[in-house]
């Protein structure tokens, strides 16, 4: 989930000389080395697209769920009986809940 090396107010080493500095440092006092800042860009920017595209294969996930269930491929039948609560209620959810995700994710990226 989280990087490991990066904690908020955590130490990082520097990419020169390989000494733990604060990671809110962008010169590095010991050899005096711009060390870039990547935690924050890196961080937000990932963050969002990966919930933008979890959230898509739910609902993409959901369609097929619900397109197979409900009987709309009407030659092709599922394997199993599918309770029609799956139809009603859980595809939908599914839906509804990677849409929330897009939207979360959406939302990382404006604020980034
Ligand atoms: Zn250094």
């Amino acid at each position: 989930m989280a990087a490991t090396a990066n904690q908020p107010g955590d130490k990082r080493r520097c990419v020169y000389c390989g000494k733990a500095i604060a990671v809110h440092l962008t010169q590095c006092p010991y050899c005096r080395e711009m060390v870039p800042e990547r935690r924050a860009s890196r961080r937000s920017g990932s963050n969002g697209r990966q919930q933008i595209r979890r959230g898509l294969l739910y609902m993409l996930l959901a369609a097929v769920i619900y397109y197979f269930a409900a009987g709309y491929a009407a030659p092709l039948k599922p394997p199993v009986q599918v309770v029609p609560f799956v139809t009603s209620y859980l595809s939908p959810l599914l839906f509804l809940g990677g849409l929330g995700l897009t939207l979360y994710g959406l939302f990382l990226r404006v604020r980034s």
